[in-house]
């Protein structure tokens, strides 16, 4: 697996830059300077390209000038040694020069051509003199040349060098017609001011150069600080900052690089998108401090798991991508998704115990895809499709394509219908077995899509439950029952509704207090407000899931257990929950009367609830065999399309006094109307 980088140093961009400080700094000031002045310490700060540019510039001008002055010693004045001498020097040293610096070859030689071709102008126009011993002033200026060219310690070399030549030239030459110009006596006087003007040009080289230095380290360290901001921006561009993990945009590059590998080894991968859930509200109790020591501890088990078999990125706040390598392109996708799904994620943060519950979704190399983007798609939308189906891993399935398109269409269409307050409420009567009573009505959600018509809860109540847009079709189906139930009071007392509570929407922070204000706002009795919740809950969050429970039921609202036989609770563990209902799901009553397990099972969950303490729904009652059975069974209430179907709350009305009279005019009494309200009991 790659190295990913963990960790940042702390270090300030100007710390790490610092020039660490040389033997010299540490001298007296007036002997630093001294020493410097002879090149000690010096830094070669002039790069490749700045010692060419200073030849190409000097050596041309130098060319020129020496040709102008040949021509001019050779035709005007009467010098043409020297003339020769300069015309030979620029033709033999400084156009080689020139040639190598062009070419960016051997440019010490192409400085040392320069410098000697200075030592044998200028040596011989001090020699010669030229008009009016002109000569000797050019000599001057080779010192600044040779510290300019060569720098501190050779330029005191060439420096030295061409001393010694003048020395020895004028005082050999002494009183001959070369050296005519000058007093004998005057020439140490010269000598010893060319020695001057060497430590001038020296002391100028000295502070350019440091001027140059010290530019120098400005901008490095200037580069330095701007090239660690860029790294920093690059990195936070390209990785999560908490977890330092490849982000989406850096994951699919390496993701594609993982692909070419896999090809040439001939071997597979696993893409798989992993959605971690309840991040949100696990972050809000725990702080988000705490949230990242989270995702860190989450990554690293990772991490762990994948070994050197893997790589691992954070696309987005909630979702992980896991890329695994498999040895062989074929393997049992089955196995694979079981293994995906199965693990456990458990963790202590900062002392608290912290599950995570996930979501995985698998797209398969080279099976589903072979380039980056497309098998991280397919790994979403797998993704996407194991939360809408409550199931912790799904392999990446094509036939699924058309029915997730079909999802996300009706998502569009749900949300748009609830924004327009398109979908209604029905209601189904709950009657006493016993008695015949009129008990109750459950609250069941209606869409009617002008396009697509009519569309089972069964197919939209998923879509909600898995998209978030549950929690406001709770809120608004609790609150038309409700008010509903609130109305009825006047012709029918004592009758409760009954409304659905999905599991997300139990953990819906508004719920109790709208719970609350609803009960307040409507003055209905409590008792009569039974919120329906199915096993599954307990399977999620028990701990939470039970405390909000017991807070629903302080309220005097009662629980029923929904469609009791389809999870995997066992009555002894429903007992401790704080319900006081249980509807036996339909499956079981449909078949009643023919099927002689279900009719064991139903008489044995009636006896069991009754022992303690819950009073037992059948609900899908068809016929009227089925209700007798259910009553020599014990059962007390009964729902079903043998009673009436689910209808709209005008028809429903009509139906409850229509049965009202029914009753009157029966053996059983009709709606039942204690004043207290509580007509289940
Ligand atoms: P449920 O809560 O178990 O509701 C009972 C379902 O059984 C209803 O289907 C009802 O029409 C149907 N039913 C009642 N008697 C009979 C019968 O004798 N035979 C047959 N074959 N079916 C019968 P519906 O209305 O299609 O609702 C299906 C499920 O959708 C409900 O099951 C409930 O889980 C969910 N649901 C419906 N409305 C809501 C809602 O407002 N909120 C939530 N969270 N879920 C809802
Ligand atoms: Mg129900
Ligand atoms: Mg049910």
């Amino acid at each position: 697996m790659r190295k990913l980088r963990t960790t940042h140093t702390a270090t300030t961009p100007n710390a790490k830059y610092a020039m660490p400080k040389t033997p010299e700094q540490h001298a007296p000031k007036p002997w630093r300077f001294v020493s410097s002045l002879l090149g000690q310490g010096s830094k070669e700060i002039l790069g490749q390209q700045e010692r060419r540019d200073n030849v190409l510039t000097i050596a041309p001008i130098g060319f020129v000038v020496a040709l102008l002055f040949s021509l001019f010693n050779t035709l005007l004045a009467p010098y043409p040694l020297l003339g020769a001498i300069e015309a030979a020097s620029a033709l033999l040293l400084l156009l080689p020069a020139i040639r190598l610096a062009r070419r960016g070859q051997h440019l010490r030689w192409a400085e040392n051509l320069l410098m000697l071709c200075g030592v044998v102008v200028f040596g011989a126009l001090v020699v010669v003199g030229g008009v009016g011993g002109t000569g000797l002033f050019w000599a001057y200026s080779f010192p600044f040349m040779a510290f300019f060219i060569k720098g501190q310690r050779k330029g005191w070399l060439w420096s030295g060098l061409f001393l010694l030549e003048v020395g020895v030239l004028l005082l050999a030459l002494r009183g001959t017609p070369l050296a005519y110009p000058y007093d004998p006596v005057q020439i140490p006087h010269y000598l010893s001011s060319l020695l001057f003007v060497s430590v001038i040009a020296a002391c100028f080289n000295l502070l350019r150069s440091r001027f140059q230095e010290k530019l120098h380290e400005g901008v490095l360290a200037n580069t330095a600080t701007a090239q660690h901001y860029l790294d920093q921006l690059q990195f936070l561009a390209l990785h999560d900052p908490v977890t330092k993990l490849p982000n989406r945009t850096r994951i699919l590059p390496l993701l594609q690089d993982e692909i070419r590998q896999a090809q040439s080894r001939h071997g597979g991968l696993l893409v798989i998108a992993m959605r971690l859930s309840r991040l949100p509200e696990i972050s809000n109790i725990i702080g988000s401090d705490a949230t990242n020591e989270l995702m860190q501890a989450i990554t690293g088990t990772l991490h762990q798991l994948l070994g050197e078999g893997g790589m691992l990125a954070r696309i987005a706040r909630e979702e992980l991508l896991v890329i695994f390598h498999m040895r062989k392109p074929q393997f049992d996708l089955e196995k694979t998704t079981q293994m995906v799904g199965s693990y456990n994620l458990d963790f202590e943060i900062r002392g608290f115990p912290v599950h995570i519950d996930y979501t995985a979704g698998i797209a398969v190399y080279p099976r589903h895809g072979a380039s980056a983007e497309e098998l991280l798609h397919k790994a979403e939308q797998s993704m996407l499709q194991a939360l809408q189906h409550g199931q912790s891993a799904t392999m990446y399935d094509a036939s699924q394509d058309e029915a997730f398109i079909r999802y996300h269409y009706r998502f569009g269409r749900l949300r748009d219908a609830m924004a327009q307050n398109q979908l209604t409420q029905h209601f189904q009567p709950l009657i006493n077995i016993r008695t015949g009573k009129l008990v109750a009505a459950e609250a069941l959600a209606r869409w009617f899509d002008p396009e697509e018509g009519f569309i089972s809860p069964l197919e939209f109540i998923p879509i909600a439950e898995s998209s978030g847009l549950i929690k406001p079709l709770t809120r608004w189906t609790i609150r038309e029952a409700l008010h509903q139930c609130a109305l009825w009071q006047t012709d029918f007392p004592g009758v409760a509704v009954s409304v659905n509570l999905s599991v997300r929407s139990l953990f819906d922070t508004e719920l109790l207090p709208m719970l609350r204000q609803l009960l307040q706002e409507t003055g209905i009795n409590p008792a009569l407000v039974r919120l329906e919740v199915t096993e599954s809950l307990m399977l999620s969050s028990p701990e939470k899931g039970m405390a909000i429970l017991h807070e629903i039921v302080a309220l005097g609202v009662r629980l029923a257990i929904d469609d009791y036989g389809t999870g995997f609770s066992s009555l002894g563990y429903l007992k401790h929950l704080p319900v006081q209902e249980l509807k036996i799901d339909q499956r079981f009553i449909s078949k009643l009367v023919d099927d002689r397990g279900n009719m064991a099972i139903v008489e044995s969950t009636i006896d069991l609830a009754h022992h303690l303490g819950l009073m037992v729904v059948a609900e899908g009652i068809e016929d009227q065999e089925t209700m007798q059975q259910l009553w020599l069974l014990g059962c007390d209430i009964g729902q079903g399309y043998y009673y009436s179907k689910p209808m709209p709350i005008d028809d429903y009305l009509s139906w409850c006094h229509h049965y009202q009279q029914q009753q009157l005019l029966g053996p059983l009494a009709g709606v039942d109307g204690d004043a207290d309200g509580t007509a289940m009991l």
